[in-house]
């Protein structure tokens, strides 16, 4: 079989000396020689490292450190298109820019088992010969389907089904010599999708905003847009429009969502759209699936992939398009392993292909917003909510008049509004964001709150599942009824509302009422969020009590209220962004009102009526809001007018770990040099998780200054001691 083109790279004979990049956990590249028959720059090859074989990338020419009577050769060049020479770029300045290993990002780039494997085959049934000598009304409608049917490829079961038959009929037949069965390489069964399969007619505001999108397809080359426009107003619609010029251009798009359960409602929309499905990629798609995925975009019969932020590391023959849906969504923020935000990395990846990008939100974040704002971004805004749909009208309870029981929190006023809902048969959704029954278990003997033993966080109380557990490490231990500290018994109790405790006392009030709970520990697996996300649409709830769950873009016709227990929740951190968190969250949550036509009311119970923040989302100025937390960071230079580096040093030993991090601050003249200011080292606000000490050091520097490397050539200054791990978060957003 031929081997996939290339795109003219420089070809090395063999026996050359090639630098190969592998997924091995190093620094950098390794020499090897170029196999017989030579080998060609972005080529994925098979190579030995010690006893084994890894896989890796030809990246360059070899260096020649190596003592050449120890050089190796590659094994095998795999049968897969090769690493286009933009990908292997935008490799290199996501792994520059986040301070990651390259062999890191190669492993993002390749997250599919078996990729090199030869294509599968299957065994596909032909008629041979004779019919058999006896036959059977079934066997009679195998032959029939296989003669009906020709040019078509069945497998086993695929001929059963056809036919209605079971299997053994088929098997039975091909004993007897009437079937044969061949070996063939299954074709992959990717749909083309149409363009305009479905006509919508826009409004003019999304006709205006499709059509400069189209535009900027049509162009061809880089341009960042900002699309905001509040929930229902047709964002998707709109951008899907971009999708179509993309696939009449003939060029792939990439749709990054920010969470695996909507893909779903999405995959079905784009396939009423597009008359076919487009490829998935996500943490729940299966390794046959993904080898498919990542195959069909690198040979770009993939038109258009909807996926979650790991998407972004497929490897596109041609990509036009990338949209980020909900791009203020801090789920694209990844902060575990690799540390990167998706957003960011999407606009790197667009610049370099000489894609469009689409940022899409009812919320921008602020870094967008700014970008709009100084004209390096364009911005399109969709002002309305499609048809009638009104945004719902938006409310303070004011806690402190309230004086609620202990043990209670929804207020009078939020009461008598549900109370309304429920006589005429409308629903209303209690947002509160948090898991569990109580975040605080106290010993009313002696004062002593339950914290977990390996981190420094409290247990929350899990009542449904009888549990204590810790949100940092997942830790569990059941329900003591003896104080750990002073060993009374019965005098625990639990302190603050989760979403558990909320649902108990909404039986209570409302006992007639028929209650949905949304939290990721209620909903056991996406397919059961999915079903019970269309039972409350179908209006199969009352009442839906949900967590951030529940905030997110879900369609609820019939839904007119929604009550947020504790606005301030999100007020209360240190964090940089808690009041653009605050103020998104809120308005996420309130959009969930009134989507149909319905007039909705959104009632936000605060102790802190006159914070700016609550003010900013009761009277809907979020182009205000925008304004004066831009003017404030601005003046703080934080981001996004600095920039943050966040370096975690941690381990076991706290006075090793302590020791080091005051080492690194100690001799941070790299860091002075350019500009950066070093605060720390501190505990960080997390001090200990799953029995790791932890410091925190934060670089602070203009957007303009060389930090990266300067950051690099400062930890490379130390000899890390044994059991001490150093992080560096660029950009970092959970400041734990
Ligand atoms: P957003 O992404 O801004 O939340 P959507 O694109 O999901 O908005 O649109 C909200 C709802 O309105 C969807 O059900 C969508 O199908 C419908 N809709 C939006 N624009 C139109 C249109 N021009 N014609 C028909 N239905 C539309
Ligand atoms: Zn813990």
């Amino acid at each position: 079989m031929p081997m996939q083109p290339n795109d003219n790279e420089p070809r090395f004979r063999e026996g050359d000396l090639v630098s190969v990049l592998t997924t091995a956990p190093l620094d950098g590249c390794l020499d090897y020689r170029a196999p017989p028959g030579g080998t060609e720059l972005g080529r994925f090859v098979e190579v030995p490292l010690g006893q084994r074989k890894v896989m890796g990338v030809v990246w360059g020419a070899g260096e020649g450190v190596v003592d050449p009577s120890k050089l190796k050769s590659i094994i095998r060049i795999l049968d897969i298109p090769p690493m286009r020479r933009e990908m292997r770029e935008f490799l290199s300045r996501a792994s520059t820019y986040t301070v990651t290993p390259l062999p890191s990002m190669l492993r993002l780039a390749t997250r599919t088992s078996d990729l090199g494997a030869s294509k599968a085959t299957v065994g596909i049934f032909r008629l041979d010969g004779l019919p058999p000598e006896r036959m059977t009304p079934a066997r009679a409608r195998v032959i029939e389907t296989l003669r009906n049917c020709k040019g078509e490829q069945f497998t086993l079961s695929e001929l059963a089904k056809r036919a209605g038959v079971s299997t053994s009929v088929v098997k039975s037949l091909h004993q007897a010599g009437a079937l044969k069965r061949v070996e063939r390489v299954r074709e992959p069964e990717i749909a083309a999708l149409q363009p305009d399969h479905q006509i919508m007619e826009l409004n003019e505001a999304q006709a205006a905003a499709s059509t400069a999108l189209r535009e900027g397809v049509a162009a061809g080359e880089f341009l960042a847009t900002m699309l905001k426009g509040v929930t229902g107003s047709g964002k998707t619609e709109v951008y899907l429009e971009a999708v179509s010029e993309a696939i009449q251009r003939g060029r792939q798009s990439l749709v990054l969502l920010p969470e695996i359960a909507l893909t779903s409602e999405f995959l079905k929309r784009v396939r009423e759209k597009f008359g076919a499905m487009p490829g998935e990629w996500h943490s729940l798609v299966t390794q046959a699936q993904r080898r498919k995925v990542w195959r069909s975009v690198a040979e770009g019969t993939a038109q258009l992939v909807v996926g979650a932020r790991s998407a972004l590391y497929l490897p596109f023959r041609d990509l036009g398009l990338i949209v980020v849906d909900e791009e203020h969504d801090i789920s694209y923020k990844q902060d575990d392993g690799i540390l990167y935000n998706a957003r960011d990395m999407a606009v790197l990846r667009a610049s370099i292909a000489g894609a469009k990008i689409i940022l899409a939100s009812a919320t921008p974040s602020l870094e967008t917003w700014v970008n709009a704002r100084s004209g390096k971004y364009r911005r399109l805004d969709l002002p309305a909510r499609f048809r009638d749909a009104a945004l719902p009208e938006m409310a303070a309870v004011d806690m402190r008049q309230e004086n609620l029981e202990s043990g209670r929190w929804i207020s009078d006023p939020l009461a008598i509004e549900i109370r309304s809902r429920l006589a005429i048969g409308e629903q209303t959704l209690l947002f509160l964001n948090r898991r569990g029954f109580a975040p605080v278990t106290i010993c009313r003997a002696c004062g002593h709150q339950i914290g977990c033993r390996s981190c420094d966080a409290k247990m929350v109380e899990h009542r449904f599942r009888r549990q204590l557990m810790c949100h940092q490490c997942g830790a569990t231990t059941g329900i003591p009824t003896v104080c750990p500290a002073c060993e009374e018994e019965g005098k625990l109790k639990p302190i603050g509302p989760g979403v558990e405790r909320l649902n108990e006392e909404v039986k209570q009030l409302f006992p007639e009422a028929r209650i949905a709970e949304l939290s990721s520990d209620s909903v056991s697996s996406a397919t059961a969020f999915r079903e019970l996300l269309e039972s409350i649409a179908q209006g199969e709830a009352d009442i839906v009590i949900g967590t951030q769950m529940a905030a997110k873009g879900h369609n609820f016709p019939m839904l007119t209220l929604v009550g947020a227990i504790d606005a301030d929740l999100g007020l209360n951190g240190s964090d940089l962004r808690a009041a653009e968190r605050t103020f998104q969250l809120m308005h996420q949550v309130a959009g969930r009102a009134g989507r149909s036509g319905l007039r909705g009311l959104a009632l936000l119970q605060t102790w802190q009526p006159d914070h700016p923040v609550i003010q900013a989302i009761l009277s809907g100025d979020d182009e205000g809001f925008c304004r004066v937390e831009a003017a404030e960071r601005e003046v703080a230079g934080v981001p996004p007018f600095g920039r943050f580096a966040g370096i975690v040093v941690s381990g076991t030993d706290e006075s090793r770990v302590s020791g080091f991090a005051a080492e690194m601050v100690d001799n941070s003249g790299i860091l002075s040099r350019v500009g950066a200011e070093v605060y720390g080292p501190a505990p960080a606000p997390i001090a200990r998780i799953r029995g790791k000490v932890r410091f925190r050091i934060l670089v602070k520097a203009a957007k303009t200054a060389p930090l990266q490397a300067a950051l690099v050539k400062w930890r490379s200054q130390f000899k890390i001691p044994f059991g001490v791990r150093v992080s560096i978060d660029i950009d970092p957003f959970r400041f734990l």
